[in-house]
């Protein structure tokens, strides 16, 4: 999970101030203390460390803090603002050319995620913003980076812009960007090459193509698992190529978030994305607000709520909404809802957005097991319609038909149908609730 070990450190951390009615500079200390080296560990960049400690002591021990009524709790929100504004404040958004299309230069090391990204964000921009991004194949030097995009183009739907191998980078991006305007496509993003290394004929060649094309966007792709390199690298694309944003990829595998939250000091530029996953659909606008939020145990209500928006159809809720009222909701409708949670991403990764989940007990250590919920599908799908309408209907031989076709046990058979009933049953009262007291719950 993003960022679990500084998340860890941090929320003990500020846990031990949280309630107090009086903080002494003596207690400022400690904690700044152990924050510092707490970032530290994390591998953010020492200078940035410097300043974030010092920022923090200052107004920790000054007068916003002393005057409050709730000191302890004022601590921590100094901290957590200083944390947003060390990661951007604001959230940069992505920006939009005056005349389409909008040009967008993806450029980064092998291996960071950059072709990955180009299809996550082509999806992005079609997903959320509706858009009709083209997709352009302008790393020559490997066929397979140009096969690799195709077949991400195919997967999604997009199209790809590409002249194969032999023809110059520069040319194609040019005449990419005509095709697109040919085909209305309002936003064109280049898959440029990478190399091990930074090199100066690498950087020439982005230069060539920036030069030529006047991207509104130049975006690095960095793996945010490298940690410092990770900043060194934004530090070298950013002196040579000015850049516009950063996205941070495979934050879902960085425990330590030492790149997040040293790369917009360090270069001063915003990032944009982050990578949390391999798949299509794992890409995140960067909230420097939200991020801060998660890292100190006090969830991202809104992240998830948008996640949930965007998967969750609308009459479907309705339907289920009806269902719910009048108790006719069956196991149909249950495995229906877990596709869509299963949709929004893996569990462990939603558990973490939910405020103070980590300090619940029984959620901290648990595993959450993406697998389990393949069991439950797999123990539904072997039901019949009618079983799965009338689960009361159950009896020991169905059972065991059913544990025996979907490869469980009876014992999680009959854990599924009481949770099932459970469920059924807070509904009902939910809902009975809801008429009496004239207000009540919306799902989903
Ligand atoms: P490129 O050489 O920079 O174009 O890198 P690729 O796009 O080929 O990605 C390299 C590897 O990183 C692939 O296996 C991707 O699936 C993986 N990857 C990319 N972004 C993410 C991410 O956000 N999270 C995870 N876990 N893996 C990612």
């Amino acid at each position: 999970m993003a960022f679990e070990g500084l998340a860890d450190r941090l929320q003990n951390t500020i846990q031990k101030i949280k309630g107090k009615g009086k903080v002494t500079e003596e207690d400022v200390k400690a904690m700044t203390r152990e924050i510092r080296l707490a970032l530290l560990e994390a591998d953010v960049n020492f200078k940035v460390v410097k300043d974030f400690i010092k920022r923090v002591k200052e107004r920790a021990v000054g007068q916003e803090v002393m005057k409050s009524l709730t000191p302890g709790q004022q601590v921590i929100k100094v901290v957590k603002e200083e944390l947003t504004e060390l990661m951007g404040g604001e959230q940069s958004k992505i920006a939009t050319a005056n005349r389409p299309p909008t040009v967008i230069m993806m450029v980064g090391l092998q291996g960071a995620g950059k072709t990955t990204t180009t299809g996550k964000l082509a999806n992005h921009l079609r997903k959320e913003h509706n858009r009709k991004p083209l997709l352009v194949a302008a790393d020559v030097y490997r066929p397979a980076a140009i096969n690799q995009l195709e077949t991400i183009g195919k997967q999604l739907d997009i199209p790809v812009y590409s002249e194969g191998t032999e023809a110059n980078p520069v040319d194609i991006a040019k005449q990419a960007i005509e095709e697109a305007k040919a085909n209305h496509n309002d936003y064109v993003i280049i898959d440029t090459a990478g190399r091990l290394h930074v090199d100066e004929h690498l950087m020439d060649e982005l230069q060539q193509i920036r030069d030529t094309v006047q991207p509104t966007e130049t975006f690095l792709v960095v793996d945010s698992m490298t940690g410092q390199d990770a900043v060194n690298v934004a530090e070298t694309f950013n002196n040579q190529l000015d850049l516009s944003g950063v996205v941070l990829t495979k934050l879902d595998g960085d425990t330590r978030g030492g790149a997040a939250l040293s790369i917009k000091a360090v270069t001063d530029k915003p990032i944009k994305f982050a990578g949390m996953g391999e798949k299509m659909d794992a890409l995140e606008p960067f909230h420097p607000e939200r991020m801060a939020s998660r890292i100190l145990g006090m969830g991202d209500v809104l992240t998830l709520i948008e996640k949930a928006q965007s998967e969750v159809d609308e009459d479907q809720a309705k339907q289920l909404e009806q269902k719910m009222k009048d108790a006719s909701f069956t196991l149909d409708d249950f495995l229906e809802q877990m596709g869509q949670v299963k949709k929004m991403g893996p569990l462990e990764d939603l558990i973490s957005m939910i405020p103070g989940a980590d300090k619940m007990k029984g959620l901290k250590n648990a595993q959450f097991d993406d697998k389990q919920i393949t069991h439950v599908e797999a123990i539904i799908q072997s039901m019949t319609k009618y079983e799965r309408e009338k689960p009361e209907i159950m009896n020991a031989s169905r059972k065991k038909r059913i544990a025996k076709g979907s490869g469980r046990s009876v014992t999680e058979v009959n854990r599924l149908l009481k949770q099932f009933n459970d469920m059924k049953k807070m509904m009902k009262q939910m809902t009975n609730q809801k008429g009496k007291k004239g207000k009540g719950m919306k799902f989903p």
